[in-house]
């Protein structure tokens, strides 16, 4: 239904909750899956298990704040895959503490991470698609990036700034035949998120917060990233997806 068959893609943070139900997704769709992350042997334990269900995967270990290391890696997993045309930029960081004294040297690492990691990634793919005659890049942002959190301001800027990253992507490649859009998951539990959840009903208040009565889990998000990269989204180009059960309406 999907028409996902024989596509080639990349997930980075791909050893994280939302990257790893990525990754199973879209390999489960026919995709053949190049794995990156951060921690490489992660990656490759993720890797192994898909390739034990018969999907084509490829795993290496790479920083995505890092040009070199996104460039060796991108190589690597096309050495193995072919060119990419889906690229999922999910490899993200927290941290959080008050802007009033937040460290410089705090905010330049999580900008690193989370937002010019993000257009290191999608550079590095843009040739490898091109090849390929276009391609769907989907970025993992956050409600965060349209609402304020607790002490999370630079978190939250760096989301909003994916945002417009994304869409920008979307209007200058979009003659190449590049699709780029946003997903925005609400309340995931995931590694990340889980010190919010070690409190004593923290999980019950947060899942009344939300229309739908629970928080989210990966596999939500994985199924509307897996919508997004596929030729089903064909004609939907710099948007943003929410993925919060309604919690966050715009
Ligand atoms: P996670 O911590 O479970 O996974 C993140 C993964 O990214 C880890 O495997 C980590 O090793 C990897 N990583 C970190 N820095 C990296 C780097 N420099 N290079 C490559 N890999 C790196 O987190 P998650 O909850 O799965 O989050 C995935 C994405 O979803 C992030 O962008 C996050 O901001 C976003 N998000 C999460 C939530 C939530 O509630 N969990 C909500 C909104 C958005």
């Amino acid at each position: 239904w999907l028409g996902l068959a024989g596509r080639v893609a990349i997930v980075t943070g791909a050893a994280g909750g939302i990257g790893s139900a990525i990754a199973a997704e879209l390999a489960g769709a026919g995709v053949a899956v190049a794995l990156l992350d951060l921690d490489g042997a992660a990656a490759e334990r993720v890797a192994a298990a898909l390739g034990a269900q018969g999907a084509k995967v490829a795993a290496a270990a790479c920083d995505t704040a890092d040009q070199a290391s996104v460039a060796a890696a991108f190589a690597t997993t096309r050495a193995v895959l072919g060119d990419a045309d889906i690229l999922v930029t999910n490899a993200g960081i927290l941290r959080p503490g008050p802007l009033a004294d937040l460290p410089v040297a705090q905010w330049n690492a999580l900008m690193a991470v989370n937002l010019t990691g993000y257009l290191l990634c999608a550079q590095a793919v843009r040739p490898q698609m091109v090849a390929r005659g276009g391609g769907a890049i989907v970025h993992i942002a956050s409600i965060a990036a349209t609402n304020p959190q607790p002490r999370s301001g630079a978190y939250s800027a760096s989301k909003a700034a994916v945002a417009m990253l994304s869409r920008q992507i979307a209007d200058e490649w979009g003659p190449d035949r590049i699709r780029s859009n946003v997903v925005s998951p609400g309340l995931i539990r995931t590694p990340l998120s889980e010190a919010f959840y070690q409190a004593p009903g923290v999980l019950d208040r947060r899942s009344a917060m939300v229309p739908a009565g629970r928080v989210g889990t990966p596999q939500d998000i994985a199924d509307a990233v897996t919508f997004l990269a596929s030729p089903r989204a064909i004609y939907v180009n710099g948007a943003e997806l929410l993925v919060d059960g309604g919690l966050d309406q715009v």
